[in-house]
């Protein structure tokens, strides 16, 4: 049966390349052009996020050729992914944006399942016990990645609500 190729919806894509820095996600591999998508099971049809990873074109050829073996490719995978939250914290001083949403877009943007999947707890918090909760209790700010690079801190209706995450334990 030939295999049908479907196209990787825009949203994927972007959480593909943003998981991976822009740049191949093999690690230490640090190249940054000419970056592509590759389907860890070979199966062109299956856009789900965790099968696809970005590889600059020798890795990907290496990966079609199986020198990369699937189990290694999701090895790769699990890295990036482990890395995501990381990375969000590395930059304290710089100043993030204060984006002023509704209550079900964490959940609507991706945001939420992209959290879970690194076993974080997202809740909205009331102004009145927001420093409580991020000096003393060991939440965080959830963190939007914004298209171009910046990013943003979600806030709810009229602004009294802060989206905070946690580690789930
Ligand atoms: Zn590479």
């Amino acid at each position: 049966m030939k295999k049908q190729r479907t196209h990787i919806p825009n949203e994927v894509s972007r959480q593909i390349k943003v998981e991976a820095g822009h740049q191949c996600g093999i690690w230490r591999c640090q190249i940054t052009s000419h970056l592509e998508r590759h389907h860890i099971d070979e199966n062109p049809s299956n856009n789900d996020p965790d099968n696809l990873i970005l590889l600059c074109r020798q890795h990907h050829a290496m990966a079609t050729a199986g020198e990369i073996t699937k189990l290694e490719q999701k090895e790769y995978k699990r890295k990036l992914k482990e890395m995501l939250i990381p990375r969000i914290k590395l930059y304290p001083d710089e100043k993030p944006i204060l984006k002023q949403v509704d209550l079900n877009y964490p959940f609507d943007s991706g945001l939420q399942t992209k959290y879970e999947r690194e076993e974080y707890e997202l809740r909205w918090s009331s102004e009145d016990k927001l420093a409580r909760r991020i000096d003393l209790d060991g939440w965080e700010y959830a963190f939007q990645d914004l298209p171009d690079g910046k990013r943003a801190i979600l806030k709810g209706p009229n602004g009294e609500l802060t989206l905070i995450a946690k580690k789930k334990q």
